[in-house]
């Protein structure tokens, strides 16, 4: 699906005036970048995704890998001099790409939107089923199998899932907002 230009500058000028109004602070020393733990595998690294945002191009984000696989760590929103919240706006534009769509890898999307149905079922993770419903949707059925079966001897996870209390709340909690 193609994302209207009038979709990009909202987002955009929703940065400016809620998320980061002091983005264009940034001088691209790097720290941010420097800190972050996995930097490593970004396409566009967190400077670089500040430098997008400031020449319009949200387009070339949305089509990158750096927002889906951010931690939120805040290292980078920790170390910045001009005390830029890169992790917000990581955080922002994750949220944003959802409605269009727009993730890069496949896995990901499934890892979000399977993630999203149990917290929304139970009120809480629940590992294995996490596991079993991601490997089925991306077809490795075998994937961390024999971890899994160490896990599971030394009852590092439970195998009945653990219902919160207030599960409909929060369950509306995500119908409302994802
Ligand atoms: S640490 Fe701050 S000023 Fe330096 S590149 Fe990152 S966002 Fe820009
Ligand atoms: S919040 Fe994201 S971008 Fe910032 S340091 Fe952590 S993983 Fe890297």
């Amino acid at each position: 699906m193609k994302i209207e230009d009038s979709y990009l500058e909202k987002i955009k000028e929703e940065i400016l005036t809620i998320i980061e109004p002091g983005i264009y602070y940034c001088y691209q020393c790097g720290k941010c970048t420097a800190g972050c733990p996995i930097s490593y595998v970004y396409e566009y690294q967190p400077n670089e995704i500040i430098r997008l945002i400031q020449l319009n191009k949200i387009n070339v984000i949305f089509n990158s890998n750096s927002i889906y696989l951010c931690t939120s760590c805040e290292i980078c929103s920790s170390r910045c001099p001009q005390n830029v919240n890169i992790a917000a706006i990581m955080n922002y534009l994750r949220i944003k790409s959802w409605h269009y769509k727009r993730f890069k890898l496949k896995r990901i999307y499934n890892f979000y939107k399977i993630f999203l149905k149990i917290i929304e079922k139970f009120g809480r993770s629940f590992e294995p089923l996490l596991i079993i419903c991601l490997n089925f949707l991306n077809k490795t059925f075998f994937n961390d199998f024999d971890s899994a079966l160490k896990i599971l001897k030394k009852r590092k996870i439970k195998i009945i899932p653990e219902l919160l209390k207030n599960r409909k709340e929060v369950s509306f909690i995500i119908k409302k907002y994802s």
